[in-house]
């Protein structure tokens, strides 16, 4: 069949009647015999090779599978296979092409063979009785990279646990072993944040898990969707190891107060050839109209999310990770070329199975390209969050480009590095976008609110190429350091969810590289020492974190939320004050003032009437724990904010 037909075809209700097939698809074992089910409709012979080993080696015995209905494959034997490896040959139109599985959830060195196995051999002790830590009022999400955290031999990490899951397990570690300076898991717990989000954890495809331990890459390269990279691991030969030892990181960080995130790419695959298109070959992927591969992604490849087995696809593999990794949220990667329907599916699915809003959903509202989904198909970008239910986030690059400024050149600038800045825009970023006209939002709900992740340059180095003309990246700056306090302040004064980069909280710089995604991992790591130097700007976050919990004006994500800001005055130039209701909510604080100083002069501002508490200046986020009470006209310090408190009467 021609291409452009079989496009037609594979988009059509026709096939999807014909084949939709509903059945668990994969390899299942017990010790009542071994069943293998791939979905493979315009296959004409599908071939089963089982091997004793996942590298290398001709297979041990080769069955063909039977066909059946809708599409499935299938083999089914009465030995248990527990620990096999495997491999399918799949005929479509008289060619052969030899492919993992698909729907692998296990698979030897490099994702290359496939595994049969009994997955509750990989439960860590204490598994079974793995929960989630209760959330608190707020959410604060910290984006972290597996070999990041460990690497930088200052941290104090074992040589086996750098830049591997089994580094997120170890407490008690210090700066140079000095017994005085958390690092890791400690300094995390320390900080405050709520929520970790680790980057890339499946199987990726970019870096040799039998290589060298010096290979870097972020991993938004897929090869096995379903199971864990195996770079992280003591272990990436059997396929057992990575599993347990990627629960056990997850167990420990739930045993330490956090929730995990897993950043998921459904958006393309590592190569067009990849599992997915070796099996069905097609059917996964948008196609141009010429029928070639269509690339939204910008990666080469752009999956068909509308199609009704991929859709199902992505549907199977959120819930899997929920299921067997305890996994507490996704960050879908350019979730702009996936349709509404099926984010709002998976929010449903999730939603029915663990309680509304348990598991948490947000993505990038954005594509790396030219999406080419069925017509008729809605996209997950800005223009239909809306249209998605209200606890599906996306991340806000209208505040993160306006603290800052924006990505496309290193000296635009923002509010803090001497931007324009006024109360009406301050006043958009602070309701997370949720209200006005042309609001892209529902609610603050919907609004992740950051200043940097691990695309484009950190916040600090932002700050440096604007700020510092001699560009020194490592220095510390008392110019950048007072823009980078502004910013978390303006950060953590937005409603919705609070997000940062890894070590955004201490001027964490990848020296000017915008785009390390494989960069060495020196480039890329969490730098422990400067960790400890710039402990006061991580003190101001962690002031900020622990402030915000206590100021539901700030942390409420309902429709009602924006509401709460009564006033957005510009003051002088460069200088404005926002007031926002903070009643009825059990606070010490009946009604809150903001007040930003982006300019470089001191300004004197007049404070509404009444007694107002300090509860963070350009000085201490922790001012709340004292009781400096002021009113009338009071001191704005140069680029600078103020949270104020009037005390409930
Ligand atoms: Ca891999």
């Amino acid at each position: 069949m021609d291409l452009l037909k079989q496009k037609y075809w594979f988009d059509s209700l026709e096939f999807q009647r014909e084949f939709h097939c509903h059945v668990p698809l994969g390899v299942f074992c017990s010790r009542y015999g071994t069943v293998f089910r791939l979905w493979a409709p315009t296959a004409e012979k599908v071939v089963l090779h089982l091997y004793d080993n996942g590298t290398n080696g001709s297979a041990l015995e080769s069955h063909p599978l039977v066909r059946e209905s809708r599409g499935l494959w299938l083999f089914e034997t009465e030995r248990d296979l527990d620990g096999m490896y495997y491999e399918y040959d799949v005929t479509v139109d008289q060619v052969t092409r030899r492919t993992a599985d698909p729907y692998a959830r296990a698979c030897g060195v490099n994702g290359m063979r496939s595994m049969v196995l009994n997955l509750r051999r990989t439960d860590p002790a204490g598994w079974k009785y793995d929960v989630s830590p209760a959330t608190g009022p707020e959410t604060v999400i910290y984006e972290l990279h597996v070999k990041d955290f460990s690497w930088d031999l200052a941290g104090g990490f074992a040589p086996e646990d750098r830049g591997k899951y089994s580094a997120l397990c170890r407490c008690g570690t210090t700066l140079n072993n000095d017994g005085e300076h958390p690092t890791g898991l400690d300094y995390l717990k320390r900080l405050g944040v709520t929520h970790i989000q680790l980057m890339p954890i499946y199987d990726y495809g970019s870096v040799d898990e039998g290589g060298p331990a010096q290979q870097y890459n972020w991993g938004y390269d897929p090869v096995n969707y379903n199971v864990p990279e195996g770079s992280y691991s003591s272990d990436p030969y059997h396929g057992e190891v990575r599993i347990r030892e990627l629960k056990q990181a997850i167990h420990a960080l739930h045993q330490n107060g956090f929730r995990v995130i897993m950043d998921v790419v459904y958006n393309h695959t590592f190569y067009l050839h990849s599992n997915l298109w070796r099996t069905v070959p097609w059917y996964y992927y948008r196609q141009n109209e010429d029928g070639t591969a269509s690339n939204g992604s910008g990666c080469g490849s752009e999956l068909a999310s509308e199609r009704s087995m991929c859709a199902q696809y992505i549907l199977d593999s959120v819930l899997y990770w929920a299921r067997e990794y305890h996994i507490d949220g996704f960050r879908f990667d350019l979730m702009g070329m996936m349709d509404v329907h099926l984010i709002s599916r998976i929010q449903a699915a999730l939603d029915e199975r663990y309680g509304p809003g348990e598991k948490l959903l947000y993505g990038e509202p954005w594509a790396g390209g030219q999406c080419n989904p069925r017509p008729g198909i809605r996209l997950c970008t800005k223009d239909h969050l809306r249209e998605l239910p209200a606890q599906v986030a996306a991340f806000c690059d209208n505040t993160r480009d306006a603290v800052k400024g924006n990505l496309m050149s290193e000296n635009s600038t923002g509010f803090v590095n001497g931007g324009h800045f006024n109360a009406a825009y301050m006043r958009r970023c602070v309701t997370g976008w949720a209200t006005d006209y042309d609001a892209c939002v529902r609610a603050p709900s919907q609004t992740i609110t950051y200043l940097s992740c691990h695309d484009d340059w950190t916040l600090w180095d932002k700050l440096v190429y604007t700020l510092s003309p001699a560009k020194k990246f490592l220095s510390k700056s008392p110019k950048v350091l007072r823009a980078n306090r502004l910013a978390a302040a303006m950060n953590f004064c937005c409603q919705g969810y609070p997000f940062l980069l890894a070590g955004e909280e201490f001027g964490r710089t990848k020296g000017g590289v915008k785009n390390s995604y494989r960069s060495a991992p020196v480039v890329n790591q969490i730098d422990w020492t400067r960790a400890w130097d710039n402990h006061r700007l991580v003190e101001y976050y962690r002031g900020l974190i622990q402030l915000r919990s206590k100021l539901p004006c700030l942390y409420e994500k309902g429709p009602e939320a924006p509401n709460r800001v009564r006033s957005a005055v510009d003051l002088a130039p460069g200088c404005a004050g926002i007031t926002l209701d903070n009643t009825g909510t059990g606070s010490k604080w009946d009604k809150i003032v903001l007040l930003f100083n982006t300019s470089t002069e001191n300004r004197d501002v007049d404070l509404p009437h009444g007694d107002w508490q300090v509860l963070s200046d350009e000085k201490t986020s922790f001012r709340w724990r004292q009781n400096r009470i002021l009113s009338g006209q009071i001191p704005l310090a140069p680029v600078s904010a103020m949270i104020l408190g009037r005390v409930s009467q």
